[in-house]
C-alpha cells in the first residue's frame, strides 16, 4: 500500500486545481484518472480554446439549490488569480465577448500549464488507472489510512480524499456518475440531475416548421421562468441551440414556457411604426425580412402572421394588427420537446447536495477528511467561462483545507 497526504479521485479542472494547490503547501497528492489523459474537458472546451475564465464571475452567474454556497470560494480565488497563472505561463488570450476569455492558440496550453504546475510540486498523476472500490475506515483504523483506493494500480491510502469526478455530460469524453455513487456511500444527497448548457429538441409540427431552416442564425433574447438571455439563436436539424438557447436551457423544463424576443434590445411596435413611415408601400414580409433574418421571416409570415396577411404593403395595418405583429415579434412562443441530454451537454445541473457540505473547505459535514470539488457538487456556472471559474475556485478552497 501506498501512502499519500491526499488521494484526488478525477484529473479534470478541479482535480488537478487541487491538485497543485495542496502539492504547493507540501503535501504528498495523488491524482487518480481513469481516461487515458487528464483534462479532457479542458481540451474540448471552447471550440478547442478553451474559455478559462470569465472576468465579470459572481455568485450570480451559477444556479444551485442554495444559491450562497459558491460565495465564500468564488471570492478567496477569483478570475484574476487564474489570469495571474495563464500569464506566468506565457499563455496568450483574448476576450471575446461579454469577459469571456479564451486561449489565442490551444486549449493544450491551459492542460499543460495545470500539468506543469503539479509536477512542479511532486503531485503525482496515474492516468487509466480505474477505481474498483474506497474503502473508509472511520473507527479503528489511524488517520493516516482512513481513505483506501483500491485500483487497477495498486492500492492507495491517505488521510484525505477529494471527489472531482466532474459530472455526466459528454460521457465519451470519461464523465461518469461515480462522484455522484461515491456521495451515496457516504451518505450525502445527491440532488436530481439534469442535462444543462444543452442544445433544445423540438418535435412534431414545431419540428417541421423550424427543421427547413436549420443553419439560419439570428439575435434573440430567450426568457423563461423570469430569466432573460440575450445572444445569437441557432435553428438545427433537431431543434434550436445557440449561445441564447444554452444559457435558458439550464433554467428550463419540459412544459415550461419559453418566449424569444427576436428584435432584442428594441421595441417592436415602435420599429414597425417606424418601417410604416419610411417605407408605407413595402410589404410586411419583406420589411420583416429586412430586420430579421429573410428566410427565418419567410416563415415567420407563413405560420404566425399568416392571419394577419403579411403580404400587404404595411400602410395597409391599423394599429391594432400592427400591435398583433409586435407582439409575436417580441414574444414568439418556442414549444421544446426536450434536450439533447449528456451526449451534447456542457454542463449536469444538481449533483451533491451543498447541505452536506463545507463552503469554506468544500469538505463534507458527515465525513471527516471527504471533500467534494467542481461539477460533481450542485452548482452549475452559466456558458462563458463560468464553470471552469468555480472549478478553480472550488479546486483551491479544498487544497489549502486539505
Ligand atoms: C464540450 C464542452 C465545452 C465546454 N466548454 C467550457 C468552456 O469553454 N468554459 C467553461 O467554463 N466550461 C466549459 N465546459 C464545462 C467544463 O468543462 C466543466 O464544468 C469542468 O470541466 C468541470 O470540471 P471538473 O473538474 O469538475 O470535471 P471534469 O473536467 O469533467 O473532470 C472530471 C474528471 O474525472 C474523471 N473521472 C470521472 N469518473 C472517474 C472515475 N470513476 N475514476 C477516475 N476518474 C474519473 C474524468 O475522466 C475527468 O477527467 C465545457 C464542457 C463541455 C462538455
Amino acid at each position: 500500500m501506498q501512502h499519500y497526504d491526499a488521494l484526488i479521485i478525477g484529473g479534470g479542472a478541479a482535480g488537478l486545481m487541487c491538485a497543485l494547490t495542496a502539492g504547493r503547501r507540501g503535501m504528498r497528492v495523488l491524482v487518480v484518472e481513469h481516461a487515458n489523459r487528464v483534462g479532457k474537458k479542458i481540451l474540448m472546451s471552447g471550440g478547442g480554446r478553451c474559455n478559462f475564465t470569465n472576468t465579470g464571475a459572481t455568485p450570480a452567474n451559477y444556479l444551485s439549490a442554495n444559491p450562497h454556497y459558491c460565495k465564500s470560494a468564488l471570492a478567496r480565488y477569483t478570475p484574476w488569480h487564474f489570469i495571474e497563472m495563464v500569464e506566468r505561463h506565457g499563455i496568450a488570450y483574448h476576450e471575446k465577448e461579454l469577459g469571456q476569455l479564451f486561449c489565442d492558440e490551444s486549449s493544450k496550453l491551459i492542460v499543460k500549464m495545470l500539468l506543469d504546475e503539479c509536477a512542479a510540486v511532486g503531485v503525482r498523476v496515474e492516468t487509466s488507472c480505474s477505481i474498483e472500490r474506497v474503502q473508509h475506515a472511520d473507527t479503528d483504523a489511524t488517520a493516516n489510512d482512513r481513505f483506501r483506493l483500491h485500483t487497477t494500480h495498486g492500492v492507495f491510502a491517505a488521510p484525505s480524499l477529494v471527489v472531482a469526478c466532474g459530472g455526466l455530460s459528454i460521457p465519451s469524453m470519461g464523465a461518469s456518475g461515480y462522484g455522484f455513487e461515491l456521495a451515496r456511500q457516504f451518505g450525502h444527497d445527491v440532488l436530481p440531475t439534469r442535462a444543462g448548457l444543452v442544445p433544445l429538441t423540438l418535435s412534431g409540427k414545431h419540428l417541421e416548421r423550424l427543421s427547413e431552416l436549420s443553419g439560419v442564425a439570428l439575435p434573440v433574447t430567450a426568457r423563461c421562468n423570469g430569466r432573460e438571455f440575450s445572444n445569437f439563436l441557432l435553428i438545427t436539424h433537431r431543434g434550436v441551440s445557440g449561445p441564447s438557447i444554452l444559457q435558458i436551457s439550464s433554467y428550463w423544463q419540459p412544459g415550461d414556457d419559453l418566449r424569444l424576443d427576436l428584435l432584442p434590445g428594441r421595441d417592436a411596435l415602435e420599429t414597425l411604426q417606424a418601417l410604416q413611415r419610411e417605407r408605407p408601400a413595402a410589404e410586411l414580409r419583406t420589411l420583416l425580412g429586412d430586420v430579421l433574418s429573410k428566410r427565418f421571416a419567410q416563415r415567420l409570415c407563413e405560420v404566425w402572421l399568416a392571419n394577419l396577411q403579411p403580404s400587404r404593403p404595411i400602410r395597409q395595418f391599423n394599429l391594432p394588427q400592427l400591435r398583433d405583429v409586435a407582439a409575436i415579434l417580441q414574444d414568439w412562443p418556442l414549444v421544446a420537446s426536450g434536450t439533447e441530454g449528456y451526449r451534447t451537454a456542457e454542463v449536469t445541473l444538481g449533483g451533491v447536495d451543498t447541505d452536506g457540505l463545507s463552503s469554506s473547505t468544500m469538505m463534507s459535514r458527515h465525513v471527516p477528511g471527504l471533500y467534494f470539488i467542481g461539477e460533481v457538487v450542485d452548482v452549475t456556472g452559466w456558458l462563458g467561462g463560468y464553470n471552469f471559474q468555480w472549478a478553480w475556485a472550488s479546486g483551491h478552497a479544498a487544497g489549502n483545507a486539505l
